[in-house]
């Protein structure tokens, strides 16, 4: 007895719906981990979480999943492309062919090592001890190796890496993008870098925790975060996460001397979270029901806390707010002041906390390092000293310790080496692209920002990017929303645009 298609279609759908509804718990364990869970409750959740994944893991990798897939192929290429049937069983097809290739027993030892990678890390970092965490760096190396083996034909090993965060994308297509951002980069840098820095100190002033949750959660509201599916916690380290359609949570952290921190992060978070909250409902628990690739995600985010959120038109509305949201704090400094306060540029040593400008050279410093290690051209040992040089050369200065140099990042010692760090980059680029996209459709945009409206902006996004959720590959969904491939001279523009008017340059 053969079924109709469209049994063998929801018959897909059923199960790969089991297989997104265990990833969700997983990641509501993991939510409540990182932002309720008592100090003595990680062994029994690390327990849990390991029977959920393995669970998802058993029900990926089904074989019914590939007979379905073989049944509904030929079906699907007679669809258009961009129906949702069409997209559902492209997606499938390379989650499954892609974790298939992974036995479950190297996940469990993947599982095993990163939990002691990340505690030894969680030691190394604040004791400023790169011995600590060498051995098992090395086998993380190791082990990312072993992984790309799983993948054979792949031209780089962290192309398998690469490809999983940012589908399409090869250590080759990244590097030429990189290298010619950083050669456009530099000159820019090396510009505002010779004036007078800004003056920040206003931020830094005293910002009572309270004040700051009710000023930036009205500003996402305003962006169109909605509350009724989602809320906001307090974290160590801020992220975003989602359960369903109906629940899209961020988190942030608060420091009552420095405005910044939550501030920012917060409108990060949101803009991720927004992304989320945006993919059609029709597509919510299956594989196109969320963002499609780190790139794109990031984008998102930096859209509003960089484009929207550090504009001038955005602070000629909020200031006057903010001031009056902490009496007598910042009576003394002026809008342009504070402008510049956020938008201040310098040779730093932290990634997270560098400014636009700086920002893609800390992230095109750790992918060289990446290819390097897995190219056998840069062993672990030599990693500290290397990352010092680097710094030295591309951005100026160089950590005299390891836990402001190579133990900033928990990326490495939370997972394998490569595919971590170009997705920060390929956003920001995308962010300014997609932005130019919007803005020849609704010129309208900047004076509605400077009036705290984002109606015209967030509809835009929802309707270009949003809604189709992982319908669309990242250069399919370039394409339909900007009308052109891929390109960094939006990005080099906006920054050359609002730097060289900060700084009164010309470039
Ligand atoms: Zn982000």
């Amino acid at each position: 007895m053969s079924q109709s298609i469209e049994a063998q279609r929801d018959a897909l759908v059923e199960r790969l719906r089991v297989v997104n509804d265990l990833h969700s718990a997983a990641a509501v364990l993991e939510w409540d981990q990182m932002v309720y869970m008592p100090p003595e409750g990680s062994e029994g959740r690390g327990r849990q979480l390991a029977t959920l994944q393995r669970l998802a893991h058993e029900h990926a990798t089904d074989l019914e999943i590939g007979r379905l897939l073989d049944a509904l192929e030929p079906w699907a290429e007679t669809l258009p492309f961009d129906d949702d049937d069409a997209a559902l069983v492209r997606v499938a097809r390379r989650d499954y062919e892609r974790v298939i290739q992974v036995p479950s027993s190297f996940a469990a030892e993947l599982a095993e090592h990163v939990t002691e990678a990340y505690d030894l890390w969680a030691s190394a970092r604040p004791a400023n001890d790169f011995a600590l965490v060498r051995d098992s760096l090395e086998r993380t190396l190791e082990m990312s190796h072993r992984y790309a083996d799983f993948f054979p034909g792949y031209e780089h090993p962290a192309d398998p890496l690469i490809d999983e965060e940012d589908y399409g994308m090869k250590a080759s297509s990244v590097r030429v993008l990189f290298d010619e951002l950083e050669a456009r980069l530099r000159p820019l840098v090396n510009a505002i870098t010779a004036q007078a820095p800004a003056d920040d100190s206003c931020l830094h002033r005293h910002f009572p925790e309270t004040d700051q949750r009710r000023f930036s959660e009205k500003v996402i509201k305003a962006f169109g975060y909605d509350f009724d599916r989602g809320r906001q916690d307090k974290t160590l380290h801020p992220f975003e996460t989602r359960f369903a359609a109906g629940d899209v949570r961020i988190t942030t952290r608060f420091d009552e001397n420095d405005l910044s921190s939550a501030l920012f992060s917060t409108l990060h978070e949101s803009g991720h979270a927004m992304y989320e909250q945006g993919v059609a409902l029709r597509l919510d628990g299956t594989p196109l029901g969320h963002g499609t690739s780190a790139g794109v995600h990031e984008s998102q985010s930096r859209t509003w806390e960089n484009i929207v959120g550090r504009s001038r038109g955005f602070w000629e509305h909020y200031y006057p707010e903010l001031q009056a949201t902490f009496p007598g704090v910042l009576d003394d400094v002026s809008v342009d002041a504070f402008y510049r306060a956020v938008n201040k540029v310098q040779r730093s040593l932290i990634r997270t906390e560098a400014d636009e400008v700086t920002y893609n050279l800390h992230v095109i410093i750790r992918f060289g390092l990446e290819l390097e290690m897995l190219e056998g051209k840069l062993a672990v040992r030599d990693l500290p000293e290397v990352w010092r040089a680097r710094y030295q050369e591309a951005i100026g200065v160089s950590s005299p310790t390891e836990t402001n140099g190579v133990l900033q990042d928990v990326h490495w010692f939370a997972g394998l080496i490569g595919g971590s760090f170009q997705g920060y980059t390929l956003g920001n680029i995308l962010s300014a692209q997609f932005y130019d996209a919007a803005l020849a459709a609704h010129p309208s945009i900047p004076n509605e920002i400077g009036q705290g409206q984002f109606g015209t902006l967030h509809d835009w996004l929802r309707d270009n990017i949003y809604q189709h959720g992982s319908k669309f590959t990242t250069s399919e969904l370039v394409a339909r929303a900007t009308g052109g491939p891929l390109s960094i001279d939006p990005y080099i523009a906006y920054l050359t645009r609002k730097y060289g008017d900060l700084y009164g340059l010309t470039f």
